[in-house]
Parts: C-alpha cells; sequence; structure tokens
C-alpha cells in the first residue's frame, strides 16, 4: 500500500509531493496527461509561497533567469493601481515564472526526492474503506492510506468525494494571447498601439489588456460579455475580438500561444472527507488573478508535513483537520480580495470610473496599502487561537548568528522539521523529532519561537512551550526547561 497517492502532476501536485518526500512519506503522483504540459498559464507566483519556497531552498533555483524577483513596485488591484515602491517593512514578494517552467523544476526536485509521477493515469473511481482508499483508472488499481485531489478545478477527486463547490462563473469570456515582437523597445512605440495604455484599456464593446513580463513577448488580453465556451482560440478568432472590442485591428505579432478563460469564484464546501483531501484549484477558484498558485501551493505546504507526521505515527489523525481549519479561511480571504478585484475591473460606466478614482486616491496612503499587500501576501490571517503576535503567522526571516555561523531562520527550515528557536530565553528541550538551534538576533521578537516545519510559529516565548510541543508533535519530550532550571509544570 502506498502512503499518499497524489491526483494531478500540476504545480500543487508537485509541490505535495515533495513536501511529503522531502519529511519522510512516499508519495505517488497520477496525471491523465500524457507528459508534462506547455500551457504558459501562469506568468508568476506573489505572496508567502516565495517565502516558503526560500525555506525550503527552492526560490534560488526558480528564480534563475526570472525577469523579477523581490517587492513588487506595483500591482493592478483589480485595475486600481497599488504603489508598493518606497513602503518599507511590506512583506510581499513576487516571482515572475511561467508556469511550464514552474512545473518542470518541481518535478525535478520531486524526482531527486525520489519521487515517482505516473503519466497518462486518468482517474476515474475512488473507494474509501477504514484502513485506506483505492484509486482507480484504466489499467491501474492503487491502494494507498490517503489519496489527495490536486487535480484542478473540475477535479474528479472532489467529484467523487461528493464535496460541493460552489460559487459563480463569469459571464465574461477572456482571449489571452502571447504574442512575438520584434521591436526592441515594445508595442508601444508602434503607432498602431498609439492611445492604449499598459494594463487595461475600456471601450464601449469591453475591456483589452496589454502587457509585457519579458522582452520581445506581449500578452493581449481581449475580455467581452459570453458568448462562448473557453478553450482554444485561433488567430482569427482572436483578431476579431480584438476588432469588436476596439474598433481596429492591432499587429499582434506571431503568436506562441492563444487561450481562453471565463472566471470562476467557487470555495469546497469541505476540503476533506474521511482520507480523501483536495488543494489547490481542486479547493479553491478565484476570479480574479495573482493569488491562485499562492494559496495552493501554501495548502500543499500546509497539509504535506502533518499527512507524513500522521503516517509516522508522530501525531494523532486529528492534526489533518487542521488542514481545513487553517487552510479554508485563508481561500475565503482570497476569494474576498480577488471578487473585490474582479468588481472594480468590470463596473462599468462613470460610476464604476468615480469607484476606481476614489480607490486610487484611498490607496495612495500608506495604511490601506499595507491592509493589501498583507491580504495579497495571503498572511492576513493568523492560523490558529490568538496569543503572541507571532503565533499563527509565518516565521520572521530573521538573520541569526548560531553556534555553526550566520544563518537565517529560513535556511533552518530546510528540511521541513520542527525548530525551536532560542534567542537568548534559555530554553531547553528534549525532543527526538525537534530541532533545537540557540542564536543571537538584533531585538529579537520574542525570547524563544516554536516553529512549525510549514514556517509558522506554534509557540513563541511565554508560558506553554511543552503544551505546544505536545499539541502540535505529539508526547516524544523528554522534558523541557528554561533557563536552566528544570522543567515546571505548565511551562
Ligand atoms: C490564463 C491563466 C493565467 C493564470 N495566471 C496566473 C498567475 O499569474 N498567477 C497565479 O497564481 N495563478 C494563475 N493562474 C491560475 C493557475 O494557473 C492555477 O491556479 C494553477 O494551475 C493551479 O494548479 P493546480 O496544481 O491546483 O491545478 P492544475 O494546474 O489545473 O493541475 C491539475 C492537474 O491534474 C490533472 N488531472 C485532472 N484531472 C485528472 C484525473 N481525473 N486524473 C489524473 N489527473 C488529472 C491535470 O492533467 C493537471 O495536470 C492562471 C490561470 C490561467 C488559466
Amino acid at each position: 500500500m502506498d502512503d499518499v497517492v497524489i491526483i494531478g502532476a500540476g504545480p500543487v501536485g508537485l509541490m505535495l509531493a515533495c513536501e511529503l518526500a522531502l519529511t519522510g512519506a512516499r508519495p505517488v503522483v497520477l496525471d491523465r496527461r500524457a507528459e508534462p504540459g506547455d500551457l504558459p498559464k501562469a506568468n508568476g507566483l506573489g505572496g508567502q509561497i516565495v517565502e516558503l519556497l526560500d525555506h525550503r531552498g527552492l526560490l534560488e533555483r526558480l528564480s534563475a533567469g526570472s525577469p523579477f524577483v523581490g517587492v513588487p513596485p506595483g500591482f493592478p488591484f483589480g485595475s486600481v493601481p497599488l504603489r508598493f515602491a518606497g513602503l518599507d517593512g511590506i512583506p510581499l514578494r513576487m516571482l515572475m515564472i511561467q508556469q511550464p517552467r514552474l512545473e518542470r523544476l518541481l518535478g525535478e526536485r520531486a524526482a531527486e526526492l525520489g519521487v515517482r509521477v505516473r503519466w497518462g493515469h486518468e482517474l476515474t473511481a475512488l473507494t474509501q474503506e477504514e484502513a485506506g482508499v483505492t484509486a482507480e483508472g484504466a489499467g491501474f488499481r492503487l491502494r494507498s492510506r490517503y489519496v489527495v485531489g490536486c487535480d484542478g478545478g473540475h477535479s474528479r477527486v472532489r467529484e467523487l468525494a461528493g464535496i460541493g463547490f460552489p460559487g459563480t462563473t463569469d459571464d465574461e469570456l477572456l482571449r489571452l494571447g502571447h504574442f512575438r515582437t520584434d521591436t526592441a523597445t515594445g508595442v508601444f512605440e508602434d503607432p498602431a498601439f498609439a492611445g492604449l495604455e499598459p494594463g487595461w484599456n475600456r471601450t464601449p464593446g469591453g475591456r483589452l489588456l496589454l502587457t509585457s513580463l519579458q522582452p520581445g513577448v506581449h500578452i493581449v488580453g481581449v475580455r467581452e460579455q459570453g458568448g462562448r465556451e473557453a478553450g482554444p482560440v485561433t488567430l482569427a478568432e482572436f483578431q476579431e475580438a480584438v476588432r469588436r472590442v476596439l474598433g481596429r485591428d492591432l499587429p499582434l505579432g506571431e503568436p506562441i500561444w492563444l487561450s481562453s478563460t471565463v472566471a470562476q469564484a467557487r470555495l469546497a464546501e469541505r476540503y476533506r472527507v474521511g482520507r480523501v483531501f483536495v488543494a489547490g484549484d481542486a479547493a479553491h477558484l478565484f476570479p480574479a488573478g495573482g493569488s491562485a498558485l499562492n494559496v495552493g501551493m501554501t495548502d500543499a505546504i500546509n497539509l504535506g508535513w502533518k499527512l507524513s507526521a500522521v503516517l509516522a505515527g508522530r501525531a494523532p489523525e486529528g492534526l489533518l483537520d487542521t488542514y481545513e481549519s487553517e487552510r479554508r479561511p485563508a481561500a475565503e480571504r482570497a476569494l474576498m480580495q480577488t471578487r473585490a478585484q474582479a468588481a472594480l475591473e468590470r463596473l462599468p460606466g462613470e460610476e464604476g470610473a468615480a469607484l476606481r478614482t476614489l480607490l486610487t486616491e484611498l490607496f495612495a496612503y500608506d495604511q490601506p496599502l499595507r491592509h493589501l499587500a498583507g491580504l495579497l501576501h495571503g498572511s492576513d490571517l493568523p492560523y490558529g487561537k490568538p496569543g503572541h503576535p507571532l503565533v499563527g503567522r509565518l516565521a520572521p526571516d530573521l538573520p541569526l548568528t548560531t553556534e555553526t555561523g550566520e544563518r537565517r531562520v529560513a535556511e533552518l527550515m530546510r528540511p521541513a522539521r520542527p525548530v525551536l528557536l532560542d534567542l537568548g530565553g534559555g530554553v531547553t528541550l528534549d525532543h527526538d523529532w525537534i530541532d533545537v538551534v540557540r542564536a543571537r538576533t538584533d531585538d529579537p521578537p520574542a525570547d524563544a519561537l516554536l516553529i512549525r516545519p510549514d514556517g509558522h510559529v506554534a509557540w513563541a516565548g511565554a508560558d506553554g512551550l511543552l503544551e505546544a510541543v505536545e499539541e502540535w508533535f505529539g508526547q516524544r519530550s523528554a522534558g523541557a526547561s528554561r533557563g536552566g532550571e528544570p522543567a515546571q509544570a505548565g511551562w
């Protein structure tokens, strides 16, 4: 019997496979595609996933050759510009990377960790019994302890598990095209593009997006009221859509990829039914850009270590319920902000223009900008119960002086093990899973931090370390003490 069968070798399935393999489980990934795909869906990732990739040592690998990684100077929030340049201390980072490259690099990492990926395996049936789940399709039947559906918006796993997916489907179609251009300076130098701005342009017929994320390639988006299903698009259809919306032709250049999509806003009613889980697009679809991979890949990092801990007998089954209680509210927040973006982007007429102008003025102030940066980062809602301000949040990436040299918190998280970071509190802990690291840092935010394998703070230096250890990492502790004193009751 396998430990975990993951359905779907998209970015979320591959990320989960890497996390499981890193934390000691044996996953197998099934995908109905014959081979890795090359559809350039996402152009990048933004939010806490960028720091989490850094925790695993993957950021360097993924950002090689990237046109941009870092704090974005701005973000088009439903076509209202957010200007982050010059604002100190915002957590939001972005990494521009095209989805096929992201999937290829995650696939390479998974292979290094010994993950088995089976292409051409389409799941058609799932049966749950007390001790395991059976996943079946043409020519295969696999039994495992758990199944995770990372099989996208039309998830078969979600359907077979009987999980509802309520929400709405947009009545507008977005056609997207990537075009190669031979103008070194970009399309805006071409007189045919006169009167058009980078970003969304509104016309009586719809909206037209013009942007570029790499030299020599521009992206054109055309949004208009319904009329057809999402799917492949021919160049002639694309050109007709441009003509309808703009009232004239554009010299688009050589098409690299053309597609169309209809935005959906949906959230799975449950993330778990018994031994079956859903993650990524299978659990949530957002109607505006920028958050899908952040939320989806963070789902994978939240679930991976928990499944491994339960499989290894380190933690009780109940730990798995915290996946839904932590990640579904995060998706609700992303759904709220992407619905707001979609509404702002499409509101027509003078009223829509007035609202965008008013919000452009409000978003020029630091406080609303910081609030929106936290929302886009995906970390404005801490996991779990209120307590120390750091508990339930991603651990700050403090520069540390440790016994083995200068390190950052992110570097301690490479092996995806829990870390007790003693920042001068004199805490000791004897536990066979938790790494204890003593370090100095300027201005420590607490005497000590207990950090989960997914980088989130489980406990911060005050009373209750042993309770937190037991709650999250089981009772394999031979004791804890502070400042050289023996362990105290309640400490
Ligand atoms: C045009 C476009 C632009 C986008 N831009 C961005 C962006 O800039 N930033 C961002 O964050 N997000 C963006 N997204 C969204 C992002 O692409 C998705 O959120 C992401 O692909 C979700 O990853 P996933 O692994 O959950 O699912 P998917 O990528 O959909 O992968 C699911 C996998 O499951 C497989 N599968 C499905 N059913 C079965 C089955 N029955 N059996 C076996 N295998 C199965 C599929 O073949 C597929 O490989 C964009 C999407 C589109 C369409």
